[in-house]
């Protein structure tokens, strides 16, 4: 049977519709704007607020400007920060800032930590710009008798793979006051301590390269450097529940120190530094 010709124009312009409905919602969203908002890399801007409240110089960290500069700009309209800070570079005065708009919405505690998280940075977006690539710790699991969060927790695993051995840890995450030799870097998330036990030295270093592989900053530590046993300290990068201590050591790490109040160099094996999600698109 035929059709007549206007049931054949029919058929084909819902089949045309239905075929370009996607891009036909795309145009309608740039028409009304939506589309066109720029876009606040967080993972950069999360890795630039690590780096450079610890940096000697003005230096902005590779591939954020763009992003901290939409975060400043934000912070300044809400009066939080001072024009002659938009400048790009995610120093202690704009993570103060950031810590203070936190605060005015209702956050305390590790969520006014003054590192950017999904929430607030999207919160702080709202017609201004988009977040792209979002990170966050996942929530809080029990390992092992420690606290730890799902983020750190898939790390591990991956560093226990290259390092061909199951790692123990001796203290986790969340643990404010308890390891008194510890100075606060376990407060927040991110943060664990891994046993040596029955290790050589040989492997201690084997293992502090893995977890560098996947994303930590971490340093074998002996008694010579502390009041404390030999055991590998390790901080996860760009974990947005960060103490501000471990925030200041994963940028110590980033430029070449290791993460010690003295700010000796680094004295772990050298790996190119990723985060976690750097390692996983790698
Ligand atoms: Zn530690």
């Amino acid at each position: 049977m035929k059709l007549p010709s206007y049931a054949a124009t029919f058929v084909t312009a819902t089949l045309l519709t239905s075929l370009t409905g996607t891009a036909v919602t795309a145009a309608a969203a740039q028409r009304d704007g939506a589309a066109a908002l720029p876009s606040v890399n967080m993972e950069a801007a999360v890795k630039a607020a690590q780096i450079d409240p610890r940096r000697a110089d003005d230096t902005l960290t590779p591939g954020a400007k763009a992003s901290v500069l939409l975060v400043e700009q934000a912070l300044r309209d809400r009066h939080l920060l001072d024009a002659k800070w938009v400048d790009g570079y995610f120093g202690t005065t704009t993570i103060a800032a950031y810590a203070k708009y936190q605060k005015s919405l209702g956050y305390s505690g590790l969520g006014a930590n003054g590192l950017p998280g999904k929430a607030s940075l999207t919160k702080l977006g709202a017609d201004r710009f988009t977040v792209s690539r979002p990170i966050g710790p996942g929530s809080r699991v029990s390992s092992g008798g420690v606290v730890i969060n799902t983020r750190t927790q898939s790390m591990l695993a991956e560093a226990k793979r290259l390092a061909g051995r199951n790692l123990v840890l001796d203290q986790g995450s969340y643990n404010p006051g308890g390891d008194p030799t510890s100075a606060g870097t376990h407060d927040g998330g991110g943060v664990v301590d891994i046993s040596v036990k029955g290790m050589t030295s040989a492997t201690r270093t084997s293992v502090a390269r893995a977890l560098r592989q996947v994303g930590f900053a971490a340093w074998v530590r002996s008694p010579a450097q502390g009041d404390w046993p030999w055991h590998i300290h390790a901080v996860a990068i760009n974990d947005t529940d960060l103490s501000t201590q471990a925030q200041h050591q994963v940028g110590d790490y980033y430029l070449g120190l290791n993460g010690l109040s003295g700010r000796g160099p680094d004295d772990g094996p050298k790996v190119t530094i990723r985060t976690w999600e750097e390692y996983q698109r790698r």
